[in-house]
This record gives C-alpha cells, sequence and structure tokens, in this order.
C-alpha cells in the first residue's frame, strides 16, 4: 500500500498576495497587505471547544442507532447526526445592521486591503484609522479570499459603517462619525453535533471516509489521533475498517468544518485499536487508548508526515551516490524539499549544523540513551545546538544537502549508542492513568465503547464479505 491511501489536507484556502504592481494601493505599507491565514485560529478554537460530548452522546444515541439502516451491499452505512442539546445561536442586537445602504464586498484572490478599500472610495487614511482601533488589524491582514466586508453608507453617501467577520465567533461593526470611530462586536455561539460513522477501506482511506461523509481534515484527525499505533502511509490494508464519533461544527445551522474526536475503533491488518478523548476534571483533555494508556508515545513513528519509505534500515545496500555497499543505519523518507522535519521525541538538540555526509544535520538527545538524527536538511528550524525541544517541533526542513541523490529525510535511532531499525525497534509503553484517574476515565468511556462495538460488529459483516 502507498502513500496515497491517504491524502493530505489540502491546503485549499487561497491565499491573497501582495502584488507590487496594484497602483491604487501602492500607499498601503506592505505590513497591511493580506498575508494568508494562521492555522492558529483553528488550533485556538479546538482548544476552546471542551464539552461533555460523551455522557450526551451516550444518552442521545441509543433509539437513532437502533433505528440505523443498512443499505444492500453498501461498503458505509450509518452517518447519523446527533444533536446536542440546543445551545441558543447568536441572535444580532437590533440595530446590529440596519444602517443604511450595505454594500457586501467579497476578497478575491490576489485583492490587497488598500484596493478593496479604494474600490470603495476610502482613503488610506481612514483604512489606517480602522487597522489601529484594537484588535483590528491581525483578522484584517489575514483574511482570506471569499469572506465578505460591509461597507455602510449613510442617504448623503457618506461611509459610515464597516463591518467584518474577526473569526468563528464574532462580528466586528466599526462605524465611523466623522473622526471618532467606534467598535462593537458581536459574538457568534459555534454548535457541536457529534457524529458517528464508519467504513471499510476498499481502495483508499481518503475514499472509504468519504463514503462515510467524513472530511479530509476528520481524515486528518484521524490520522494524529492513531498516529502512534498505526502508519496511515504504510500500514493500511484492504478489509480495514473504523468506527468514528467525532464533532461536527455548525454555525447558524450551517456546517463550518469537522471537529475532535471523540472515540474511535481501526481493526488495521486485524488489530483493533481504539482512542478515547478523556476530559480530565480540570478540562483538558487528552486521548487514550480502552486501558488507559496515553495515545502520544514517546517517540512518533515517524517524524515527517505522510512520507514514502525511500530506503530502509540494513546491514548492507548498494550507496546510492557512493555506488559502494555499506550498511545504511537509518530510514530514508523521501518527500519534497521543504517539508518540515519534527523532532520524535521531547529532548535536547545536541547537535545542529553541518557534517560530511550528512550534510546539514540535526541530532537530538532524549534523555535514557535515546537520541535520533536527522540529516539532509535543506535549512533547520529554529532550535539551536542546546536548545530544548517537545515532540512534534520542527527541527528542520527536507533537503539533499551532503551524499544525497534526491530530496529525502535520513533519520537514524539510537539506543545507548546502538543503532536501531526505527520502524521496529520496541519502545517502553507509557505509564496508563493513575487508578484515582481510572474509575473516571472507564465511566466516561465506557458508554461510548459500547456504541463503537456495535458499529463495529455491523461493520465486520461487512469487512468479511
Ligand atoms: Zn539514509
Amino acid at each position: 500500500m502507498t502513500a496515497d491511501l491517504i491524502e493530505r489536507e489540502q491546503d485549499n484556502r487561497p491565499t491573497t498576495r501582495a502584488c507590487a504592481s496594484a497602483a491604487p494601493s501602492a500607499s498601503i505599507p506592505a505590513s497591511i497587505r493580506l498575508t494568508p491565514l494562521h492555522r492558529w485560529q483553528r488550533e485556538h478554537w479546538i482548544l476552546a471547544s471542551v464539552f461533555a460530548a460523551v455522557t450526551v452522546l451516550a444518552s442521545l444515541c441509543t433509539p437513532r442507532f437502533a433505528d440505523a439502516h443498512l443499505g444492500n451491499g453498501t461498503e458505509v452505512m450509518q452517518h447519523l447526526v446527533l444533536d446536542l442539546p440546543a445551545q441558543p445561536s447568536a441572535t444580532l442586537s437590533p440595530g446590529f445592521f440596519d444602517t443604511p445602504e450595505w454594500t457586501t464586498v467579497r476578497i478575491e484572490s490576489g485583492q490587497t486591503l488598500g484596493q478593496i478599500f479604494d474600490s470603495q472610495g476610502i482613503s488610506a487614511r481612514l483604512l489606517h484609522q480602522l487597522l489601529d482601533l484594537p484588535g483590528a488589524r491581525e483578522p484584517l491582514t489575514r483574511v482570506r479570499p471569499g469572506a465578505e466586508f460591509g461597507f455602510a453608507r449613510n442617504a448623503a453617501g457618506e461611509f459610515v459603517a464597516f463591518r467584518f467577520e474577526r473569526d468563528e465567533t464574532a462580528l466586528v461593526q466599526i462605524d465611523i462619525d466623522g473622526e471618532s470611530l467606534r467598535q462593537r462586536v458581536e459574538p457568534r455561539d459555534l454548535q457541536r453535533r457529534v457524529v458517528m460513522t464508519s467504513g471499510v477501506i476498499r481502495s483508499s482511506l481518503s475514499q472509504a471516509a468519504s463514503d462515510a461523509g467524513m472530511s479530509a481534515a476528520g481524515v486528518l484527525e484521524m490520522a494524529k489521533v492513531f498516529g502512534y499505533d498505526i502508519d496511515f502511509a504504510q500500514d493500511l490494508r484492504e478489509g480495514d475498517r473504523f468506527s468514528v464519533v467525532y464533532e461536527d461544527i455548525y454555525r447558524d445551522g450551517e456546517r463550518l468544518r469537522s471537529g475532535e474526536i471523540v472515540a474511535a475503533t481501526f481493526v488495521n491488518q486485524g488489530r483493533t485499536y481504539d482512542v478515547f478523548r478523556y476530559r480530565f476534571a480540570d478540562g483538558r483533555t487528552e486521548y487514550f487508548d480502552g486501558e488507559g494508556r496515553p495515545m502520544k508515545k514517546s517517540f512518533l513513528r515517524m517524524p515527517i508526515e505522510y512520507a514514502r519509505i525511500s530506503s530502509r534500515f540494513s546491514s548492507a545496500r548498494r550507496h546510492p551516490v557512493l555506488g559502494r555497499v555499506r550498511a545504511h543505519r537509518g530510514v530514508d523518507y523521501a518527500a519534497g524539499t521543504g517539508t518540515p522535519i519534527m523532532a520524535a521525541g521531547d529532548g535536547k538538540v545536541t547537535y545542529a549544523g553541518w557534517q560530511n555526509g550528512y550534510g546539514r544535520v540535526v541530532i537530538v538527545d532524549h534523555g535514557q540513551g535515546y537520541t535520533t538524527l536527522y540529516g539532509h536538511m535543506s535549512r533547520f528550524g529554529k532550535y539551536k545546538t542546546g536548545a530544548r525541544v517537545r515532540q512534534g517541533d520542527t527541527i528542520g526542513y527536507v533537503g539533499m544537502t551532503g551524499l544525497a541523490s534526491g530530496p529525502h529525510l535520513h533519520y537514524e535511532f539510537r539506543v545507548a549508542g546502538v543503532h536501531r531499525d526505527p520502524l521496529t525497534v520496541t519502545l517502553p509503553k507509557p505509564q496508563p492513568l493513575p487508578a484515582s484517574e481510572l474509575a473516571r476515565f472507564q465511566n466516561q468511556t465506557q458508554p461510548m465503547l459500547a456504541r463503537l462495538q456495535t458499529l463495529d460488529a455491523t461493520q465486520r459483516g461487512l469487512a468479511v464479505r
């Protein structure tokens, strides 16, 4: 099976580019040109999305689940939508949008803020004033194509108000009265719907997930929560199956995107993996397996996302550049130049520099005799020799410096100074939750496990057909 089993989340969001030839915006400094929306907004939101969905789902999903209808001969079936208790959706305060004559402008790719405002006959000076309002600059300069701005004029044709969506949860309106600018924020509530679905892999994971009604982002979430146990680029087989309980995020009745996975089962090559999102008493969430062991392991399976293994660990192979037979004491991952390379585990950078053969190389010491090495980088991340890194931190980017016939990451794993095959080395199991927490964990996850098992049982019948 190859890497096409999973398609990387396409960063489809078109980015607005600053265009030097854009004459009308010539007076607008580059710092306020539109720049791509950064990921922090989504992650920021996810961090904030803490809800007791588990218990709610357990009480809600039974009746409709029992009614779930199996289509004849279809691989994928249930896609149940379970409404969480209604949260009042945002109601706009009276008068919020009733300023006369609103014009809505949709942002197009390549447009600058300056161009948009200029096209509305608004001066660069006023734009600067808007941007200087607290909290306005960041969202306005990161706005993406497809977003909409509202411009309001009074009967005399004067520009009196401007509005924009600051983020998923807030609308902002700025009222302009001569020299005085007043900013109003209207919060918008998000709703979470818990969805259950399942599928069997026939051709690819992305196909099965799409048949099951999951978005590409949902598939990525799944790859993330199971990523320590299942290598989605290498390990998937036809007949593998999954059952997932996840959140869909809605606003004003409209689906925005998929949210976090609440619980899931993945059967890979006959082995069953369960994952549960567990909410600690302080509201923090983490993913655990059915026994209460963290899904997050001391080391990532691969220090790079969805790359293809181009050369394995071996005691003798013909070197592609030198032509000589010699040991290959690591694993090579072929990936495009510039692909981020992650620290496989928490640790300390003991070396970030140039070494013959390895080119630009980083070595991380993880303590207890474990070290990892990352070679042929095109450039380093922000961590220098001596810096502490966390698992997943970007320590460099794929390249072909040193002895390399093409862009790839050369990855080595050493235990007590001895090279080990990173793909097969056995690592100590992480500690499960303490007994006191475990009882709470089981209470929280038991009902979910029962649902997953029922979903999976029906799916298993399909998988073995
Ligand atoms: Zn190599």
